[in-house]
């Protein structure tokens, strides 16, 4: 579509029956292509890895494609974590009652080396990976990942959004799986 700024492209419509005047489609997927767009990220930057992450906020990589340039640094109004950098133990309560304080339902990106496993720091100090304090749903490797990895990653999150159940929140399987975190 040709506007007066420049070109824009249209989500495309979810599978359904149409017909002259009419489109018909199932409530999961409305809402799952709603959500996929509209992503509102929560950037827990630590170090180097979040530095990435502003480039990709940047003019050249521009996450803003994706619907997700607005930015959350309230847990409360946000439903993406990215996690980006070295998580030291002593943060990883802070980086916990984060996760607690975002409203259901959130996804959780791990961004590099350092949040997925600890990366090259190996020592008493630092976390060996945030996934031993929180769900983690897509893992970006590299240290650090260019932008363009954390874009796919943001997309493979994009894909779980979309084709979500809208009752998996509410599921006996969901509520062990975060039990096992310690999180009721
Ligand atoms: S993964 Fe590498 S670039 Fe990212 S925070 Fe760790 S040391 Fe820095």
């Amino acid at each position: 579509m040709e506007t007066a700024t420049g070109k824009f492209t249209v989500a495309e419509k979810p599978e359904g029956l149409e017909g002259a005047g009419f489109f018909a489609t199932r409530l999961d997927k409305v809402v799952g292509l709603a959500r996929k767009n509209s992503i509102w990220p929560l950037p827990f930057a630590t170090s180097c890895c979040g530095i990435e992450f502003m480039a990709t906020m940047g003019a050249h990589y521009d996450l803003a494609r994706f619907g997700s340039e607005r930015l959350s640094f309230s847990p409360r109004q946000a439903d993406l974590l990215m996690v980006m950098g070295t998580i030291a133990k002593k943060m990883g309560p802070v980086l916990r009652q984060v996760y607690e304080q975002m409203a259901e339902p959130r996804w959780v990106i791990s961004v590099g080396a350092c949040a997925s496993s600890g990366g090259i720091f190996d020592t008493y100090s630092v976390l060996q990976g945030i996934d031993r304090i929180i769900p983690v749903d897509v893992y970006v490797p590299g240290c650090p990942p260019r932008p363009e990895q954390i874009i796919d990653g943001v997309m493979k999150i994009q894909h779980l959004v979309e084709t979500e159940s809208l009752r998996r929140r509410d599921s006996p399987e969901y509520k062990a799986m975060l039990n096992k975190f310690g999180i009721e």
